[in-house]
């Protein structure tokens, strides 16, 4: 999608800090991190979020968790414990409207959260 900052990210169009790529998938930095490990992993193909998926995409969606999984134990958080967070529409607190995983950790993490 032409206006879409994570598109732009996906084709490089604009710059990030990119941690992981692979045909579907990749995973980049967040600008404005919330944890020691702040990473987002964002399909290449356009979604807004999860609300739009169906059973046919479980394999989709699967591989960005296994995704955020995988940069979770890259990074060295997966034997101390890492959040996988995906804000969803106005009141999951979702800004930008191309699905993401956020990757969060290296600290201890709040329940509830805000
Ligand atoms: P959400 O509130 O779940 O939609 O999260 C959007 C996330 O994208 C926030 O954590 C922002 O800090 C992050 N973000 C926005 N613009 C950029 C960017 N250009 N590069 C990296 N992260 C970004
Ligand atoms: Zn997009």
């Amino acid at each position: 999608m032409s206006d879409c900052i994570f598109c732009k990210i996906a084709e490089k169009k604009i710059p990030s800090k990119i941690v992981h790529e692979d045909d579907r998938a990749v995973a980049f930095e967040d600008i404005n991190p919330q944890a020691p490990v702040h990473v987002l992993v964002v399909p290449k193909r356009h979604v807004q979020s999860v609300a739009e998926l169906n059973a046919a995409d479980a394999g989709f969606l699967g591989h960005l968790l296994l995704t955020g999984a995988a940069i979770a134990k890259q990074r060295g958080i997966a034997d101390s414990g890492y959040r996988l967070v995906l804000n969803t529409g106005k009141h999951g607190g979702q800004t930008v409207f191309h699905l993401h995983v956020h990757v969060l950790g290296g600290r201890p993490m709040h329940w509830p959260p805000g």
